[in-house]
């Protein structure tokens, strides 16, 4: 009788997490998503900008590579990005350093929330 009932437990813990795991996966899979949406709506928006740029202004496209180049070396490294990999964000209220993983700081509660209300 203990037997079935640890049994029933287990198998109900199992089929918890893995009802879990789904809701998880399903979230992941609709972030990459929006990411994706993201990217593609950028990626339009730039290369409009840089046909516009390189059609209105006269610049060469070297002179705009050589420009991402600057910006890209302002934080120190070139790697692509505007700002290093590992660097800490600061919460824009307090100043205290932000938990990755956490979109509002933890010790004064000010939301950091993207603005998603921007055309991208
Ligand atoms: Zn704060």
């Amino acid at each position: 009788m203990i037997n079935f009932a640890w049994d029933f437990y287990q198998q109900r813990q199992i089929g918890e997490l893995k009802t879990d795991q789904l809701s998880d996966s399903r979230e992941h899979s609709a972030a990459i998503q929006r990411l994706e949406d993201r990217l593609d709506r950028l990626a339009l928006i730039n290369t409009a900008m840089w046909e516009l740029i390189v059609a209105r202004l006269g610049l060469t496209q070297q002179e705009i590579a050589n420009q991402i180049t600057e910006v890209d070396l302002r934080d120190g490294v070139l790697d692509g990005r505007i700002r290093p990999n590992d660097a800490p964000l600061k919460c824009s209220q307090c100043g205290r350093t932000l938990m990755q993983r956490h979109r509002t700081c933890l010790y004064c509660g000010q939301n950091h929330q993207p603005d998603t209300s921007a055309a991208v």
